[in-house]
């Protein structure tokens, strides 16, 4: 598709300049049907005049709310390499009086989202709206979940007051990630480390691989807090075990999902998985429409190498870069890289891979230290730009490096 992607420049917002979000899901955890209200209201702080929401077009959109607009408009639109729902809604100008939208939807989760034993509302399931391109813009969150009397529900939070039917969940987090696990029966279980390590599992109770799971992530939160992590350490983490089978990925809200009904970090690759989504926590803000898609996916991949090497894996480390090395020989240059000119496979060649080499190289050339000293203050700044990236690098190693790095970017 032919979308230009919006590029978000400068520093995070204050939390009440965020948008605030209320949703309220019901849940039929037998069929995986569900209805939500979401409710989006633009921060006081925020003087658009226009209102785009993008909604999985699979569900049925029952009603729109938008009080005080002047217009309201519902469309189906192409959107990255699909086609969405388009909500717009207009302000005849920035009105004193809040200014929220309100759609009422309904759908069933599909194959990939549920096992017999669970149903998965999270940052992959594509069950809540967003901005265009915002789909990590940071939102303030209320989630509330309607189950029957005999199911539990879990989050990236604990719940605000739980009762039988309903849980609440408050956080902050980007607009695709409020989560929300529905089953009869969770297994859960904690770490007794410094930074709190929370399992929770469905379907089949804990086994020795899940044991080993646990204590690989200890070790992993305890290396990125010495290094990468150490200006904004992980205080306590969750890793959800669905069993869906579909994808692991990172949440900004100090969680993973990984749903692999196998998977066991004696093996390697499983082993980086790990690594690179826990790294998630601080590389999430380059968005993935563009070329900073880098700062998230080729940040994490190298992070994940960092800490096999720190483990005194030092082949490993070598023989992973080397693959990525050869994956990404002649793909386009990772500056300006539009993801949308190429077929979905260059997108990883690119954005992960030779993405990766370039920060092998960066590290090779400054060494550890300085190194980690701008993984740790790019990660403790939330850079959502290369052009970020590029002035710590120029603050923290120099305008020479600086200057190399822009041709590594180019080549
Ligand atoms: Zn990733």
């Amino acid at each position: 598709m032919g979308a230009t992607p919006n590029t978000v420049v400068g520093a995070h917002p204050s939390s009440s300049a965020l948008p605030q979000v209320q949703v309220h899901l019901q849940v039929d955890p037998i069929t995986h049907a569900f209805s939500c209200r979401y409710r989006f209201a633009l921060s006081a702080a925020d003087t658009t005049t226009q209102v785009l929401l993008h909604l999985n077009r699979a569900f049925t959109l029952h009603r729109v709310r938008s009080p005080h607009a002047v217009q309201q408009r519902v469309t189906i639109v192409p959107y990255a390499s699909d086609t969405v729902r388009r909500l717009q809604i207009r302000y005849a100008s920035r009105s004193p009086r809040a200014r929220w939208i309100e759609l009422t939807y309904a759908g069933t989760m599909t194959k990939g989202e549920f096992t017999d034993h669970v149903t998965v509302f999270s940052g992959h399931s594509n069950w809540l709206p967003f901005r265009p391109y915002g789909e990590y813009e940071l939102v303030q969150y209320e989630l509330t979940v309607q189950v029957p009397p005999d199911y539990q529900v879990r989050s990236t939070v604990p719940a605000h007051r739980p009762r039988p039917g309903q849980w609440v969940f408050r956080g902050t987090t980007s607009a695709i990630e409020p989560t929300a696990l529905i089953a009869r029966q969770f297994y859960q279980t904690v770490s007794t480390t410094a930074s709190p390590i929370t399992l929770v599992k469905t379907g089949v109770a804990f086994t020795r691989v899940d044991t080993l799971l646990l204590h690989q992530t200890e070790a992993v939160v305890a290396y990125y807090n010495r290094t990468i992590g150490r200006e904004a350490p992980i205080k306590q983490f969750t890793i959800f075990l669905p069993g869906t089978n579909n994808a692991a990925y990172g949440l900004l809200a100090d969680a993973t999902v990984i749903t692999y009904s196998t998977f066991d970090v004696t093996d390697k690759r499983d082993a980086l998985i790990v690594a690179h989504e826990i790294s998630h926590k601080w590389w999430a803000y380059g968005s993935f429409h563009d070329e900073n898609g880098w700062l998230s996916e080729a940040f994490a991949t190298y992070s994940s190498l960092l800490y096999i090497q720190a483990q005194g894996d030092e082949a490993g480390y070598q023989a992973e870069l080397a693959r990525l090395a050869e994956t990404a020989a002649g793909a386009p240059p990772l500056w300006g890289f539009n993801r949308y000119k190429h077929p979905f496979p260059m997108y990883r060649r690119v954005i992960y891979n030779k993405g990766t080499g370039i920060l092998a190289a960066l590290h090779r050339r400054v060494g550890t230290e300085t190194f980690l000293k701008i993984m740790a203050q790019t990660a403790a700044q939330k850079t959502s730009t290369t052009l970020g990236f590029l002035a710590t690098v120029d603050q923290i190693a120099g305008s020479e490096t600086n200057g190399w790095l822009l041709q590594e970017l180019k080549r």
